[in-house]
């Protein structure tokens, strides 16, 4: 497998060399919006080690961005008035990985509704301000 490349453009946005619409933070993870969502409130969590996918991440730090998942989707529930929770997380290319910083997708889900493809358009700024506005009050309403 080949090696983590600490240039990836999520490890620029852990170390704030890239902006984010972020979300959420504690000592081990990190969430901030996908910038091509492909529902309204697709939120994509971190861990904060450098670890390229499930292959070579320690287990207890695939536990911590698990977590953080399972904090995002109870929030994406209410935030989103949605009626249920995709999540998703791709290892190398033949597994469908674009990015090689550890990332699950948090996705809302609405009945009846299809996801978009992947990197279908960068969605608008105002509307992944508005969207990590909704996301950030909810996690703080717990
Ligand atoms: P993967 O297929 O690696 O699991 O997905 C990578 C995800 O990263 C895609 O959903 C894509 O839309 C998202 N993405 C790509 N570039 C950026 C970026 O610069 N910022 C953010 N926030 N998301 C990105």
């Amino acid at each position: 497998m080949t090696a983590y490349d600490a240039n990836n453009i999520f490890a620029k946005i852990l170390r704030g060399e890239l902006p984010c619409y972020k979300v959420y933070e504690d000592e081990h993870v990190f969430a901030f919006l996908d910038i091509m969502p492909r529902v309204p409130g697709h939120t994509l969590v971190i861990p904060k080690v450098a670890a390229r996918n499930i292959l070579d991440i320690k287990p207890d730090d695939y536990a911590h961005v698990a977590r953080g998942a399972h904090r995002i989707a109870a929030a994406a529930m209410k935030a989103f008035e949605a009626d249920g929770i995709t999540v998703q997380q791709f290892n190398e290319p033949a597994g469908g990985q674009v990015v090689f910083h550890l990332h699950m997708h948090v996705m809302p889900r609405h009945d009846g509704v299809a996801m978009l493809p992947p990197a279908s358009r960068k969605e608008d700024d105002k509307v992944l301000r508005e969207h990590a506005a909704k996301l950030t009050a909810a996690l703080k309403a717990g």
